[in-house]
């Protein structure tokens, strides 16, 4: 048996162009622009190519992009500043910080400081706190982008067994809660469980964010199952020629697409769907501010 390969950047690129849709209707009929600030504090290379990246697709889409590029050196109150313009900018609906930040400034206190109803990456505590309560939040892009490709495969996910592997504030727990949410039952394995391929044998779902490379093996997916893998991890590659390296996930894809019934490849699968999912938060955010329908399944 070979598993269908999910393709998440064909499903990345239709939602997209329903958000585009979406937000040319918004545009008509309510004179509203949904607006992203980015802020990336720093120089780090591969934060720049997603901040890039993030602005290509968000006027893509026919939003409105603000990108904040502030020096290393930048200190945490005036970062909280800026945060404090954005919050209160009728034009801004959704505001995210590139992470990693440089050491001297806190995530967790920054996270904070954004207005729960603009954190489009969904890590504020409010957020964490609504989603694990059943009310609606803003959920964690990654996530909602697993939920999305899980949801166009399987259509109703209620009852069927879900093993996420990571326990992340960023992706393993709101995973964990969204699966919960569509009435999977679900396990959160991590580093300390005991006989772990045991657990994920028994998985109809399998989530896999772990960052580990080639971590699950086809012998711990129960033939059929759906396998969602949010790993990236850089790895050499001598078959490409010297120095060579290539992306591959958590799960050793060779040996579980001869046992899965679907799986998504590493790149393509879930990495794509984040930024789609970032602009679906954007919109969800703008409609949620003013007071106008949500769009339809771009939300959990
Ligand atoms: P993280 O914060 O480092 O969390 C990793 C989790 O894996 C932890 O909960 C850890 O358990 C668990 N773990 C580590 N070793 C394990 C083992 N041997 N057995 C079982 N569990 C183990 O990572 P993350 O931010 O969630 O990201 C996970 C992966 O997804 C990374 O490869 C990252 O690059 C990727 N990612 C991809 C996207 C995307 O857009 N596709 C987005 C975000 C992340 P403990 O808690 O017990 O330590």
């Amino acid at each position: 048996m070979s598993a269908d390969i999910i393709d998440g950047k064909a499903f990345a690129a239709k939602v997209r162009g329903q958000i585009a849709g979406q937000v040319a209707r918004m545009k008509a009929d309510h004179g509203i622009t949904p607006g992203l600030a980015v802020i990336l504090v720093g120089e780090d290379p591969a934060s720049q190519v997603y901040v890039r990246n993030k602005g290509t697709q968000t006027l893509e889409v026919g939003m409105h992009s603000y990108e904040h590029k502030l020096p290393a050196e930048t200190r945490a109150e005036d970062l909280y500043a800026l945060i404090d313009r954005l919050n209160a900018d009728p034009a801004v609906h959704g505001i995210l910080c590139q992470f990693p930040v440089p050491a001297h400034l806190s995530e967790t206190e920054i996270v904070a400081r954004i207005d729960p109803s603009k954190d489009v990456d969904g890590l504020h505590v409010v957020n964490a706190g609504l989603l694990a309560s059943g009310q609606r939040a803003m959920v964690s892009c990654t996530p909602l982008g697993c939920l999305m490709l899980l949801r166009d495969r399987l259509g109703s996910l209620s009852g069927l067994n879900a093993v996420v592997v990571g326990r992340s504030n960023l992706v393993g727990k709101p995973m964990a809660q969204l699966l919960l949410r569509d009435s999977c039952t679900v396990t959160i394995a991590h580093s300390r469980t005991k006989d772990i391929a045991a657990v994920c044998r028994g998985a109809d779902i399998l989530v896999a964010a772990v960052g580990r490379p080639r971590m699950i093996p086809g012998d711990w997916i129960k033939p059929g199952a759906t396998v969602i893998d949010v790993g990236i991890n850089r790895v050499d590659a001598p078959e490409r020629g010297p120095g060579k390296t290539r992306l591959v996930g958590d799960v050793d894809f060779d040996s579980a697409k001869e046992v899965a019934g679907a799986i998504t490849p590493v790149p393509g699968g879930v990495g794509p769907m984040t930024i789609a999912c970032l602009l679906a938060n954007t919109l969800t955010a703008c409609c949620r501010i003013h007071g106008l329908p949500e769009p339809d399944g771009l939300t959990a």
